[in-house]
């Protein structure tokens, strides 16, 4: 029988209770062995209030460590170069032989496929779960899920998710504001938030500058 893994991608800036919940609706409702995070690289296009993804995946790498079911890859963040799901997705087989993959992330990056590297390869490769959150016309969505279905082939489910009202950039826009972010993303990532002073900032302390860190 084959594995069944998902992989949750998504910039995690910063990783929130929302993502978790998310990944642990998707783990129960497709029966899933596991799920892997992979944050993002650094898009050049998405500087400003941003961290860098040193700690993007450090944060991920603490949300998980509670969850045995949960883990994370640097695969993506490790790459100087633009990361292609198709490429990620591409390691992964090389990686797990005999396994089905799970494809995890919002509504608004699955209805941009068209606009991906390659979308018809991709979802070739693994299945999408698109993760809705509430104030999103499913209606509209799921017509244009259906027309990128025709376009391309593949599966592509759509899965709302409540706890998605969390958002990481109103979680950013707390720390900027200093506005209490408590109980909408776990402890230790608000104290690593805290502790680096992430987000309080137009622009977020680079890599090359980051303060010390015990982890
Ligand atoms: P993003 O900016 O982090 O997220 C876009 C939206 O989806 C946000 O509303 C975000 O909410 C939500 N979201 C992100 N990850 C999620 C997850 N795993 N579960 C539930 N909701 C999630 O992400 P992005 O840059 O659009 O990329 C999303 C994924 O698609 C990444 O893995 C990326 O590599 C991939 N992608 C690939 C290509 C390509 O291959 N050419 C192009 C675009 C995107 P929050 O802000 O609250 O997280």
């Amino acid at each position: 029988m084959k594995r069944k893994v998902g992989i949750m991608g998504g910039s995690f800036d910063p990783i929130h209770i929302g993502h978790l919940v998310a990944a642990n609706e998707v783990l129960n409702i497709y029966e899933l062995d596991e799920i892997i995070f992979v944050p993002t690289g650094h898009p050049p296009h998405k500087e400003g209030l941003r961290a860098d993804s040193y700690h993007r995946l450090m944060m991920a790498n603490m949300a998980v460590l509670s969850n045995e079911k949960f883990s994370v890859s640097d695969i993506e963040v490790k790459n100087p170069g633009k990361s292609y799901t198709l490429n990620t997705m591409r390691e992964f087989h090389k990686l797990y032989k005999n396994t089905e993959f799970y494809f995890i992330t919002g509504t608004d990056a699955v209805i941009d496929l068209p606009n991906w590297h390659e979308p018809e390869k991709v979802l070739k490769l693994c299945r999408f779960i698109a993760a809705s959150r509430p104030g999103i016309s499913i209606e509209e969505v799921s017509e244009k899920i259906n027309e990128i279905k025709k376009m391309f082939g593949g599966n592509i489910d759509i899965l709302q998710i409540p706890m998605l009202q969390i958002s990481s950039t109103d979680i950013r826009e707390r720390f900027r504001t200093g506005t209490s972010a408590k109980y909408l993303l776990p402890e230790c990532v608000e104290q690593y938030i805290i502790k680096n002073g992430l987000y309080r900032e137009e622009k977020c302390p680079r890599n090359e500058d980051r303060c010390e860190y015990a982890y």
